[in-house]
């Protein structure tokens, strides 16, 4: 009898007779599945590291006459790593996620597809036997000795194919002291947190730890990941650059299926060297993994928000751990979590004090809108200062964090606003964008209320719906109404509006970033999507319009997202300014004494840390406790909230029988409370024990089986609450 893990939500593994040869743990098969056949991982159970304390579920006991016998072995598909299936079999546990479906079902969809290993004709190949064929005939760079030479000894004379880049590391500037510390210290394993502002040489350290793993052993593999990749082109650059002649595989969003195969095989055969890729990447089988770096760590998006809800950068750490390698926590503006466990020592902490260029930080100054409000969306002295700069010949960063041309669309004589029939949020009105010359006094016709929540537009009524008033009018300002603004105050500059509507994919920011660094643009006005890693040489002034919005969300995490925001936002300016002159970041708000300004105005990242950890103690939050949630969502909010209140209540006393530490709050609303349809509220369990949390999860689970009406998931660790 074998046991094969397949993607479906079932027990951890199914039976099958099987009489050929042995088959190890990790084999790939073919499977029949109902009267489907679906590709299947070998499991030994006696393989799986118990010694973690791995109880993952169990395999079903089928009677004997329902066994069906496994269709065939996939040999062409390199076993699976016992470490990876490790790694998959925590991922499971932690994230509760029937294990088929995380070890199978997250294999890029390429794999899974069945039909891609029946051969074409009687004799012939398959689809997956000419991939992995192409795989083994391309360039043979990865694990030969003259290119890893190459690479360590800098023998820049061996030239060959695949390696034109012959400026090596050898035209870099010496690394500075806080550098080589950081690389001596990341020789040996561990978790280590790189923290430094922008600009102060991160980037460098991972190129350069990168390229001493990849010297030092002709098969060490190395794992980088990135909030987003689309967004991080230079980056990627700086790779492929810095460690010339190894293959690299890039896990982009906009590959196609069978490219993503392609890369998934070569980083699981060991023979791409070095992956880059978003939170995914985590779970890439990568046989020689001597090292990760996650970039960013700090940044939310490593946390998947459906699904599996699993953290990216808690797995890298336990992967790293579970390898007794090491790993690169990387970000100006570490999380509360990471620094928590720094002050407990379990992470060693690395700083890059100063930029690694040598120019001054940017001096951060708050306007008070009470005293200069934001006419139009700027305050006079925004006003006097861009004026200024443009004078001098140089650049300006404007930063809104709003898409749009206004958040909502409200009717002066009755009070009615845009609402999204499905999500119940305000609707947000955009300008049609491509039109050439397209200004506020554009028909609003042309224009559309967008729900951001779940992308569905509609044009914008003529007349108020409620009480047939003409007047309707915008209220608060977007990026595109601020662009407005700067082009009727400043007729004279070239001005370059960045968000997600103008710029969707990774290749037209990349062009527009390069349009700012020719100097084509005076003021750049954008979102979120500015904020991150890019170099802007005559930046000498960021102008923040209005982050007060982010200062009041509820949310316990959101003051400590805002301040990395500003810390990353003012790291875009002045870099490499020539003059001397230290570059301003002016903050408008109306909230000047919030304590997150007063670490702001110093730049300390650390003792803001400290202050929000005091307080989350205090309060007895992440990362002072524990914490899952388990959502539900219904057409009927009055049953949804009852049917919480019970098991919120069973949950109680549950764990009140067995002494167990927890608490359960709610039911309360989610955000946004309707979607499709549907209210969506979420009880909260906090504990200072992570086993009692979880058998707690497993009795809701239970329940959660008991009540099938309800739409309902577990999210162990959510980021947003
Ligand atoms: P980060 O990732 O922290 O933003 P980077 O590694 O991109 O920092 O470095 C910022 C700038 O400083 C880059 O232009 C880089 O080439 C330069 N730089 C990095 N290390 C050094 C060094 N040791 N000496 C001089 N310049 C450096
Ligand atoms: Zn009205
Ligand atoms: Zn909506």
């Amino acid at each position: 009898m074998i046991s094969v893990a397949v993607d479906a939500p079932m027990a951890a593994t199914l039976d099958y007779a099987w009489s050929g040869e042995t088959l190890p743990h990790g084999t790939w098969v073919l499977a029949p599945l109902g009267r489907r056949k679906v590709l299947g991982m070998v499991i030994h159970w006696d393989r799986l590291d118990s010694a973690r304390g791995m109880s993952v579920d169990v395999s079903a006991t089928l009677p004997p006459e329902k066994i069906k016998a496994l269709e065939k072995r996939l040999s062409v598909l390199p076993a699976a790593d016992p470490k990876w299936i490790d790694l998959m079999a925590f991922a499971a546990r932690y994230y509760r996620r029937p294990f088929g479906t995380i070890a199978v079902g997250l294999l890029p969809k390429w794999l899974r597809d069945t039909k891609n290993y029946i051969p074409k004709k009687e004799g012939g190949r398959s689809n997956v036997d000419r991939l992995v064929g192409g795989l083994l005939e391309s360039v043979q760079t990865p694990t030969d000795q003259a290119s890893v030479e190459k690479i360590g000894g800098q023998r820049l004379e061996l030239g060959g194919d695949g390696y034109q880049d012959k400026t090596l590391t050898a035209s870099e500037p010496p690394l500075n002291s806080d550098q080589s510390r950081a690389l001596a210290a990341i020789a040996h394993p561990g978790v280590f947190v790189l923290h430094g502002v922008t600009g102060s040489g991160k980037t460098r350290v991972y190129t350069e730890a990168a390229r001493r793993c990849i010297a030092s052993d002709p098969q060490a593999q190395v794992l980088v990941m990135v909030p987003e990749i689309g967004l991080t082109p230079q980056l990627v650059g700086r790779f492929t650059q810095a460690i010339p002649g190894v293959e690299i595989a890039v896990l982009h969003s906009e590959v196609t299926e069978r490219e993503r195969a392609r890369l998934w095989l070569s980083a699981a055969s060991g023979r791409a060297r070095l992956v880059i890729g978003t939170r995914l990447s985590i779970m890439t089988p990568m046989p020689y993994l001597s090292l990760i770096i996650v970039d960013e760590e700090h940044d939310h998006s490593y946390k998947q928000q459906e699904g599996m809800r699993y953290s990216a950068r808690d797995l890298a750490v336990w992967r790293a751990q579970q390898l007794g390698i090491t790993l690169v926590l990387g970000s100006a503006t570490p999380s509360a979590e990471t620094w928590a466990q720094v002050q407990r020592h379990k992470y060693s902490y690395l700083a890059l004090t100063h930029r690694a260029t040598g120019e001054p930080a940017a001096t951060i100054e708050l306007i008070d809108t009470l005293h200069d409000p934001a006419k139009e969306g700027l305050c006079e002295k925004s006003r006097r200062a861009i004026a200024q700069v443009l004078a001098d010949g140089g650049q300006i960063l404007v930063f809104l964090n709003r898409r749009g041309y206004a958040p909502v669309l409200s009717c002066a004589s009755c009070g009615w606003s845009s609402r999204c029939a499905d999500c119940g949020v305000a609707t947000v009105l955009h300008r049609p964008d491509r039109m050439e010359g397209a200004s506020a006094r554009s028909p609003l016709g042309q224009w559309r209320l967008q729900c951001h929540h779940c992308g569905i537009g509609s044009s914008v009524p003529r007349q108020c719906p409620d009480c047939g008033d003409l007047d309707l009018a915008p209220i608060g300002r977007g990026v595109q109404r601020l662009e407005d603004t700067l082009a009727a105050t400043f007729p004279a500059a070239r001005i370059l509006r960045i968000d997600r509507d103008t710029v969707r994919q990774g290749k037209a920011l990349a062009a527009e970033i390069e349009k700012i660094q020719r100097h084509e643009v005076d003021i750049v006005v954008g979102t979120q999507m500015l904020a991150k890693g890019h170099d802007f040489a005559r930046m000498r002034l960021v102008v923040v319009a209005d982050a007060d919005t982010q200062l009041i969300n509820p949310d316990f995490r959101a003051p400590e997202r805002l301040f990395s925001t500003l810390i990353q936002v003012a790291g875009r300016a002045g870099r490499h300014e020539q003059s001397g002159v230290a570059a301003r970041v002016l903050i408008q708000t109306r909230y000047p004494q919030h304590r997150l300004y007063r670490y702001l105005l110093n730049q300390d990242v650390a003792g803001y840390a400290c202050a929000e950890l005091l307080d989350r103690e205090s309060a007895n939050l992440p990362p002072f406790s524990h914490m899952a949630a388990v959502r539900a969502a219904h057409r009927d909010e009055g049953r949804t909230r009852k049917l919480l209140r019970l098991l919120r209540d069973e949950l109680q006393q549950f764990a009140a029988q067995h002494d167990w530490p927890v608490t359960a709050y709610g039911p309360v609303a989610r955000y946004p409370e309707m979607q499709a349809g549907k209210w969506r509220g979420q009880i909260v369990l906090e504990s200072s024990a992570r086993p009692a949390l979880h058998q707690l999860l497993a009795v809701a689970e239970n329940w959660m089986a008991e009540h099938r009406e309800l739409d309902c998931h577990v999210d162990v660790d959510p980021v947003e609450v």
